[in-house]
């Protein structure tokens, strides 16, 4: 009996756990809240990731750990691996989860990113500002998440209230600056790569967001080949590098024909749910048989999938339970402003069924302005 252990207990973990029961396996969770909607079906230990003795009693209980959760500190992940085999590697999960370090990655393999400079000091941004042009962005380089630790500066006077909003945090997680690029499509490479270094990649993901955080996604992007070609060789060539073990996102923008790399997720990724019921193998699935060096399944996908993401608060099910291709999730999470509660996809045969599709959800549940960029994008 092989016991996977999951650092972070969200929604992640909750749905990496119902993907990896078929395969016989158990899970343990360690997360740093009882209330962890992952801990609803799956043993848990509660505890501080930077705890020792909770870290040593998580170790002795699993026979793998991966992470639902990027901002495990890397010491802790550090320690991890030097008592379990750990997926991704640490190091992998360090580069990541520093916007600064993963840009610099990213430009060292030739991928091309918005301009950046690295801020230290509040001389530091004047001159980056006059450098990158406006409008720009400083975000800080760690721990930041669906839109959080950014501020636009649009014009030189914001760079003031930039600097009182994050300025503090140049020397605790690192500030970074980047040019603002007024890109046509955020765009998605949802990938895995094993244990022996096989890579797979889904067909690409278009993204929408509102307030920052993931709104609706839709698969396949409609790109031009040679483009999702180009996406897939970036996501592969970084996964490389990192020599990374299991699923991961890189998130690009689509910018007059031009791909740049904004940032990537060492983990299952938000803009991959719709692979649970529109591939042949889910991003769930394939991230644990990674893990455990099990052969890779298909990424194929099966007709059109468009995820459509509660936030707040999880809307009536029934509109979307009574569409033929309609699949319901429910994180088990309580209500509130910002959270990620719950998703639904929605999967259709071609592109003209999957808009009528999501015309009748969106009008049932009141979401026009939720599904009115993806039906645009199917019938363009
Ligand atoms: P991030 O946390 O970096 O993924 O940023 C959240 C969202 O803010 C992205 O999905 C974009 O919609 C937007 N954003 C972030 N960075 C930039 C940028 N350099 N230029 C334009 N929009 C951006």
């Amino acid at each position: 009996m092989t016991t996977v252990g999951i650092l972070g207990g969200g929604q992640l973990a909750r749905m990496l756990a119902l993907s990896g029961a078929p395969l016989g396996l158990r899970f343990l969770v360690l997360d740093s809240t009882i209330d962890a909607c992952a801990g609803q079906f799956v043993p848990m230990v509660v505890g501080d990731y930077r705890d020792e003795t909770v870290l040593a009693e998580f170790a002795g209980r699993v026979d793998v750990a991966t992470f639902d959760f990027e901002n495990v500190p890397a010491e802790s992940a550090q320690w991890l691996a030097e008592r379990v085999p750990v997926f991704p590697n640490p190091r992998a999960l360090a580069v990541a989860q520093d916007r600064l370090a993963e840009k610099s990655l990213f430009r060292k393999l030739g991928i091309p990113v918005p301009a950046f400079a690295d801020i230290a000091t509040r001389e530091s941004l004047d001159r980056a500002v006059a450098e990158l042009g406006l409008p720009c962005i400083l975000k800080t380089r760690r721990l930041g998440y669906d839109g959080k630790g950014q501020f636009r500066i649009k014009t030189s006077a914001d760079a003031d209230a930039a600097w009182d909003a994050l300025g503090a945090q140049a020397t605790t997680v690192g500030l970074i600056l980047e040019a603002f690029v007024p890109f046509q499509r955020e765009i998605s490479v949802v990938a895995v790569r094993g244990r022996d270094g096989e890579f797979r990649a889904w067909p690409l993901t278009e993204n929408w967001h509102v307030d920052g955080i993931l709104s609706a996604s839709l698969a396949p992007a409609t790109l031009p080949p040679a483009l999702a070609e180009k996406a897939i060789a970036h996501a592969r060539s970084i996964a490389e590098a990192l020599d990374y073990v299991g699923v991961f996102a890189l998130e690009l923008f689509l910018k007059d024909g031009e791909l740049l790399a904004n940032e990537m997720a060492p983990r299952v990724h938000n803009s991959g749910h719709w692979t649970i019921e529109g591939a042949e193998t889910s991003q769930f699935q394939n991230h644990l048989r990674a893990v455990l060096g099990l052969p890779l399944g298909d990424t194929r996908m099966l007709g059109h999938a468009c995820m459509l993401n509660w936030i707040g608060s999880v809307p009536s099910a029934n509109p979307v339970l009574a569409n033929a291709s309609g699949h319901w999730h429910d994180y088990g999470k309580s209500s509130r402003a910002g959270r990620k509660v719950g998703h639904a996809t929605l999967r259709a045969e071609d592109a003209g069924e999957l808009a009528l599709a999501l015309e009748s959800v969106g009008r049932s549940l009141g979401r026009e302005s939720q599904v009115a960029p993806v039906i645009e994008r199917l019938r363009a």
